[in-house]
């Protein structure tokens, strides 16, 4: 084990040093060394080390004796550094050895309000296109018949008896190097510093109640089912300011479209014939009926990509496709005619009719690549 430093050497003042350099010495070290600025392990053991000098030095019946004996003399020494450390944080144990608020200018900060969430349901369009809708949700606000202070119209609250209005109380603990004051919430007015001798009927004192409210939601173009907007200070209002709205978002099935990321697919069922001689069909996509040209010989398994006619990229620019998978239809009952037709039509088939540079598993590939 290293030998233990020299209590002065720790606090960097000389063996003349009045209680005020003592003191002055402390707080520094404090400030650079407490868990609550300076994570680093060693700077913990630092702080456990100027602590324990602290103790001693500023005490003249200790520091008599270390000036005379060094550490010997402080042997069978029980030493609260686990106090300064117990601090909840340095401004606590600056405020209580100080009376210094370094951080909050005085009050703690006061806490803001909880995250609301909802949940809206969007068709396939309003999804792609974006909507506004109107969302019920149960908020916390502030009480409008008391304008939050949670006593009655006509009456005053007063400052609480306990704390005197402070919000806070003071505890003076003993400890070896004499009283010193830490201030924790109080808990007669739980902080607020008021009391209420007349409580306001509708939020019973609170200040606040639970209403239901409409918020208006703005949905981007694009969304998709299961994701999440985050609406910034539209949650439950606290003291310190509202907390956020989480509206989750799904999206209902379309029977009409298929959702592959950005692109829509369709079918498109063709009579045989007409896949064979070329045809016009009108075909659904999300902004209407939508006219497309067959091109002869229109293969099952083919794909017609409608560009930019899907869904657009949310919070982007460009849109996905539309892309049409081609069935075709062929006959189950004929007439005795119709058979005879087919017939003739076979007698003049040769090996050029049906040619083809591409598989029927290749074209269904290329619908969902
Ligand atoms: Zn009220
Ligand atoms: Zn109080």
């Amino acid at each position: 084990m290293a030998a233990k430093r020299d209590y002065y050497d720790v606090l960097g003042v000389s063996r003349d040093a009045s209680d005020a350099d003592v003191k002055k010495a402390f707080r520094r070290l404090a400030r650079e060394l407490h868990p609550d600025v300076n994570p680093e392990a060693e700077a913990g053991e630092r702080f456990r080390e100027a602590a324990e000098a602290y103790e001693v030095l500023s005490d003249s019946e200790t520091r008599a004796r270390y000036d005379r004996y060094g550490h010997a003399g402080m042997a069978g020494t029980q030493f609260h550094t686990e106090q300064f450390m117990d601090f909840s944080s340095l401004s606590d144990l600056l405020g209580a050895f100080f009376g210094d608020d370094i951080f909050s200018g005085g009050r703690r900060a006061r806490p803001r309000g909880g995250d609301a969430a909802a949940t809206i349901e969007l068709s396939l369009a309003d999804a792609a296109f974006g909507a506004t809708r109107e969302v019920g949700v149960d908020l916390i606000t502030a009480c409008e018949r008391c304008e939050g202070t949670g006593a009655e119209p006509g009456t005053q609250p007063t400052a609480c008896p306990e704390c005197g209005g402070s919000g806070r109380v003071q505890h003076v603990a003993q400890t070896a190097f004499g009283q010193f004051v830490q201030a924790s919430p109080c808990a007669v007015c739980g902080g607020r510093g008021v009391r209420i001798e007349s409580p306001c009927q509708d939020c019973r004192g609170r200040g606040r109640l639970s209403v239901r409210k409409s918020v208006e939601v703005q949905v981007p173009p694009g969304i998709a089912s299961g994701q999440r907007l985050r609406l910034a200070g539209r949650g439950h209002e606290g003291e310190g300011g509202a907390g956020d709205l989480y509206v989750h978002v799904t999206v209902a099935p379309d029977p009409r479209f298929e959702r592959d990321g950005n692109d829509l697919v369709t079918v498109l069922d063709l009579p045989f014939t007409r896949a064979a001689l070329g045809t016009t069909v009108t075909v659904e996509t999300l902004e209407g009926p939508y006219e497309i040209e067959v091109k002869p010989g229109t293969q099952p398994g083919e794909v017609i990509v409608l560009r930019a006619r899907g869904i657009p990229v949310l919070g982007g620019r460009g849109r996905g496709d539309h892309r049409i998978v081609v069935g075709v239809m062929i006959p189950r009952k004929l007439t005795d005619e119709q058979r005879a037709q087919l017939r003739g039509f076979e007698r003049g088939v040769d090996d050029a009719t049906y040619s083809s540079d591409e598989s029927f598993l290749g074209r269904l590939r290329a619908a969902f690549r």
